[in-house]
Formats: structure tokens, sequence, C-alpha cells
């Protein structure tokens, strides 16, 4: 019997397995992670595969770290950026948290530089948006890049593997819920664990089964947006006006056509497009090393989308079109900007005839206008030429985009402000998992906001 059980060992899980242990170094606290640990974790397409091999469980996502572990290490210090906090405490104390979440990625060996703070570069850079009739998100940014985002979660496994119990390599199959309290779960290794209080942290990775467990509890799912959208790559010069002032920056659109919400979304100066694999669907992302540096940037462009009534499967509706660009390119499909307006798929010669060299080799040229729904393609359209008034050249012919990047954070588990599940007395529900947030630093913060939560109970 633990005190409390965490099933994830993502930023979320590791950092309230940080604050249960400095605030009860007597409990006892379990960490159950479905991937390794983080040094044997091993990425197949970073190791160079041609394409996205469909590995048992995704060395990208899996394992100690969660998706962290080979992120690229951007923590955008904001309230405004990769997450929902806000819609449970008021900003200021989401501000708060933010800092001392940052203090200990500080504490744990993150770099002390912060891009983005210099306000005469930022209000020069948003009016200039605005003249866009783009909206830039203030958005300071620590960036780790992905060597030392290895480092710090490593550090964290060391000093959490002398507190807790950590078993890895094994996933948690059903929760236990008994007369509406958590009683433990049981695992796809034949064990069953038990626990007074269980945090679930599954990341994008485990969204989905994760609202296959709750599907028959109190804990009912809020129907979330669904983003869907490409991966930009550009040469790194056409954006460093915007990348070196701000690093990262955060742009949001409503296109013309149909008034959808484009974003700008994990930009990564001089960094490499790379393949992801969810359950067997390859799906695109993007990253930057802090020292190794490529001759491209890239961003995924984003379209938002609200499902309402009778429609409740968001995540499978992302799926379906991911599905849709693997089953015509076998993997993530490529296309220059110039094909896609003139109506006709690339192909590897006018891919060579181009002034950009793909990051992601093994994408296969193709058209993206088979793929993405007309809503979509026309809001990625007009995003694209938005952007480019403010950087000349995003819009440019050669510039490619990859298919599809979704994110699967789509389903929102119900719960309160101490982030206990409505309906399952002493579960915790946080992370991306949860769809409660989208990026390191309010995952993580998520993760803090629970242990109180059970500390102050
Ligand atoms: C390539 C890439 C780059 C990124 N770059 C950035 C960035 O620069 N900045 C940023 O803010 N965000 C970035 N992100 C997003 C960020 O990594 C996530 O928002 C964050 O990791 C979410 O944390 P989490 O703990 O909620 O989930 P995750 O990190 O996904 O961790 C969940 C963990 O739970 C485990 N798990 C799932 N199901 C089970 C189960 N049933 N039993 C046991 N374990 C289970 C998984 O194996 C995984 O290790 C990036 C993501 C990727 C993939």
């Amino acid at each position: 019997m633990y005190n409390v059980a965490i099933i994830g060992a993502g930023p979320a899980g590791i950092f309230s397995a940080l604050e249960l242990v400095k605030k009860h170094p007597e409990w006892k606290i379990l960490i159950l992670e479905k991937g390794t640990r983080i040094e044997k974790r091993k990425c197949m397409i970073r190791n160079g595969a041609p394409s996205c091999p469909p590995c048992k469980k995704c060395g990208l996502l899996c394992g100690w770290g969660g998706a962290g572990a080979f992120s690229d290490g951007k923590l955008t210090l904001t309230p405004d950026v990769g997450g929902h906090l806000s819609e449970y405490m008021p900003r200021q104390k989401v501000e708060e948290l933010i800092k001392y979440t940052d203090d200990i990625y500080l504490e744990f060996g993150a770099t002390d530089v912060v891009h983005g703070t210099n306000m005469e570069d930022v209000a020069e850079i948003e009016r200039a948006a605005t003249l866009a009739e783009l909206k830039l998100v203030y958005s300071p940014v620590r960036h780790l890049g992905t060597e030392r985002s290895l480092i710090v979660l490593k550090a964290m496994q060391d000093y959490l593997s002398e507190k807790t119990d950590i078993i890895t390599d094994e996933a948690a199959k059903h929760l236990i819920i008994e007369n509406g309290e958590i009683r433990g779960f049981t695992t796809d290794k034949g064990n069953t664990y038990y626990a007074e209080n269980v945090i679930v942290a599954p990341g994008r990775e485990g969204a989905d089964w994760l609202s296959h467990e709750l599907a028959n509890t109190d804990a009912e799912l809020v129907n979330n947006a669904v983003d869907v959208g490409v991966r930009v790559e550009i040469p790194a010069a056409v954006m460093e006006h915007i990348t070196d002032k701000l690093y990262e920056s955060k742009l949001i659109y409503y296109s013309p056509t149909f008034g959808d919400e484009v974003r700008t979304f994990c930009m990564n100066p001089h960094g490499e497009v790379v393949c992801e694999n969810y359950n067997g669907i390859a799906t695109v992302n993007g990253h930057s090393y802090a020292d190794k540096k490529t001759k491209n940037t890239n961003f995924a462009l984003l379209v938002s989308k609200r499902f309402t009534e009778p429609f409740k499967e968001p995540i499978q509706y992302g799926q379906h079109v991911a599905r849709l660009a693997n089953m015509l390119s076998g993997g993530v499909l490529v296309q220059r900007f110039g094909d896609l307006l003139d109506g006709r798929r690339s192909t590897p010669e006018r891919m060579r005839n181009s002034i950009l060299t793909p990051t992601l080799t093994s994408a296969t040229p193709g058209d993206l206008s088979l793929v993405l729904p007309h809503r979509h393609l026309s809001s990625i359209i007009e995003m694209l030429l938005a952007l480019d008034k403010i950087a000349p050249g995003v819009a440019a012919r050669h510039t490619l985009l990859y298919g599809i990047e979704v994110k699967f954070y789509s389903s929102r588990v119900k719960i309160d402000n101490n982030l206990e599940t409505c309906g399952v007395k002493n579960l915790y529900a946080i992370g991306d998992g949860a769809g409660l947030t989208r990026g390191l630093i309010q995952a993580s913060a998520s993760g803090i906001l629970a242990a109180n939560s059970i500390c102050n109970k």
C-alpha cells in the first residue's frame, strides 16, 4: 500500500514526485512508467532510421522524462502558453507556480539564459504582427536544448531513485475504482498496486487509455478542441530577425475564410523536423539542440477545432487524418508550398530543385490536399500568407510543409481546482494526458499542484 502512486514518469509525474518527497519524505511513493529508464531510452529515428518504425512503445514519447526527454526543452514561462492552469486558479498564482517550477529546473541543471525579456524588441515585433492581423502572445523562453533536457531529467531520476520506488517497463492497465474512490491499479505484467492516492499522468501517449479507463465513471470527459496542422520548414534566415530576439514567437491568426484559430507552435530556430509514432501512427514534430545547429527553422501551424454534440471522439478524428497521410506516403508526407498552391504533388525531383534541404529526409514528397480537410488547408495557407508579411519568405515556393502534426490532448478529464477528478475520490489527473496542459512547464507545474493538494488534505 503506497501513500501515493504515480502513473507516468513524464514531467507531470516527475514533478509531483519531487514535491511529495520534499513535503513528506516519510511517505511511500511509487512511480510506474511503461517505458524504460532514461539512460536506456532510444528513438530509432533519432538514431538514423530512414522512417519511423512501428516500435512497440514509442522511444520518443515513452520512458523516464516522457515526451520531455527528447524534447527541445523550451520552458515557456507564462500562463498564456502550454496549458489551461489559469482556468483552475488565479493568474497570479499560476505565475508564482511557474516561477517555483522553473526554479526546480534550474536546481537540476537548466541553463540560466531566458530569451525574450527585452520589452523593446517584443513591442517592435508585436507592432509588425498587429499590422499583419496576427496576435503575438508574449512568452519568455528558457531553452534547455535536447541534450541538456536529458541531463536535467537524468539528475531528477537519480535523485528520486533514492527516495521513491521507480518501476519501469510496466504499464498501468486498469484503474481500480470502488464506490467512487480510487484503490490502485493493475498492470500489463499482472501486478496489482494499491495506493491511498493515485496521480495519473500518462501524457498524450496515454490520453486514449485514460479516457477509456474513465469512460464509465463520473469523471466524465470534457470534449476539447483538436489541433491538426503541418510543420513548416524554412531557411533560418527568413525568421532570424524574430527568433534571435524572442527565440520562439507564439502568433495567433483568425483565418478569414472560416474564422478558425490558427497558431504557430513549438518554433525551433536552426532545428530539425522529426517523426513521431503515436500507437502506430506516424506524425511529425520538431526540436533543436542547444549547440548543434542546422540551417533551417521549423514550427507547427495548428488549426484548432472544437467539436460540438453529438461528436465525442476528437482524438480519433486527429488520428484518422494522420492515418490518411500515412496511407499515402508510408509515414510522413512533405510538400513544397509552391506545389500545394499549383495543385500538384511534390516529387523527389521537384524537391531537389529547391534552395531548402529537408532535415527530415525520410518524409515522402506528396500532396497534402489529399489529406487535410479543406477547412484546415485553407486556414494554413491563409496563415502562411499573413506570416509572410512579417517574415518575407515564409510563404515562398520552396517552403516545406510536413504532415500531419496533430496534438492529441483532446479529451479533458473533469477535475476540480485541486486537480482531483470529479467523481473518483483521491484520483488526480494531470499533465498532457488529462488534456490539462500542452507543454513542459505547465505539465510540471500541474504535478506540483496535485502533490500539494494531496499534502494539504
Ligand atoms: C518532440 C517533442 C518536442 C517537444 N518540445 C517541447 C518544448 O520545447 N517545450 C514544451 O513546453 N513542450 C514540448 N513538448 C511537449 C512536452 O514534452 C509535453 O507537453 C510534456 O512532456 C507533457 O508532460 P506529461 O508528463 O504530461 O506527459 P509525457 O511527457 O507524455 O509523459 C507521460 C509518460 O507516461 C507514460 N505512460 C503513458 N501511459 C502509461 C501507462 N498506462 N502506464 C505507465 N506509464 C504510462 C509514458 O510512457 C510517458 O513516459 C515536446 C514534445 C515532443 C514530443
